[in-house]
């Protein structure tokens, strides 16, 4: 049994690798992996353990959205999500180094691991 669950974890960290910065539910999540809701969700607490994932609640809803950390990289960027097409993005080191300045000016340490950023990207006309 205990075998059995480490196949699953691995399966998810391996599907979740191709995925990275994807926000997904634990539920499109399961569908895709061919595993049940309540291991997938169990598995992804063990790998947000591991830091190699991270959780942020749905716009408007209880349900929580999961997203695969790429890199080490990941970590130390702020991520902004398009609300359009659900891509998510790094923010320019330098745009992100002079927000963090500013609030830290302001006394406030910003969490860059946690902190997503929601908008519309250029892509989407986020610009126009
Ligand atoms: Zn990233
Ligand atoms: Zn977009």
């Amino acid at each position: 049994m205990a075998k059995y669950n480490t196949n699953q974890r691995r399966e998810l960290a391996a599907f979740l690798s191709q995925h990275p910065d994807e926000l997904m539910t634990a539920q499109e999540i399961s569908e895709q992996v061919d595993q049940s809701v309540s291991s997938v969700y169990r598995n992804l607490e063990l790998l947000e353990n591991e830091g190699k994932v991270t959780r942020q609640p749905k716009d408007g809803c209880r349900e929580m959205l999961f997203r695969y950390m790429a890199s080490e990289h990941c970590a130390d960027m702020i991520h902004m999500c398009c609300s359009e097409c659900g891509r998510t993005m790094h923010m320019d080191e330098n745009t992100a180094k002079t927000l963090c300045d500013m609030l830290s000016s302001d006394g406030f340490g910003v969490d860059r691991t946690k902190t997503v950023i929601y908008g519309v990207c250029r892509d989407c006309g986020g610009n126009r």
